[in-house]
């Protein structure tokens, strides 16, 4: 299990499944629930860099589900606690079992 063996690096791959897990930081990626602040200083340098994450984001996930691949996308924020991981052990179980291919699939709040 290397993370360069997959395409847009995911935190963690499981190459024969073609299934590719990313964690996303929130302040990084934009999450729309905890909508974190930009830092006062350099503002347009910060908006750029994440707006390019976000692109990446949606491109690197764009390109892995037309080569079959089947996406998890978890928030930071979304493991801070027991429950959270018990939540993403259930979507990763469903994930292994699926008959399906080429989708994303986003762990949902609660
Ligand atoms: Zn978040």
């Amino acid at each position: 299990m290397h993370p360069q063996d997959a395409f847009g690096n995911p935190d963690f791959s499981f190459q024969d499944m073609k299934i590719a897990i990313f964690v996303d930081g929130c302040f990084w990626h934009a999450c729309p629930h905890c909508n974190r602040p930009l830092p006062e200083t350099n503002i347009d340098y910060w908006s750029r860099k994440i707006q390019r994450n976000v692109e990446r984001d949606k491109f690197v996930t764009r390109e892995l589900i037309n080569k079959g691949w089947r996406v998890i996308r978890i928030w930071e924020h979304q493991l801070k606690q027991r429950s959270d991981l018990q939540k993403i052990g259930e979507l990763l179980n469903r994930t292994f079992y699926s008959q399906e291919t080429a989708f994303e699939f986003q762990l949902p709040e609660d």
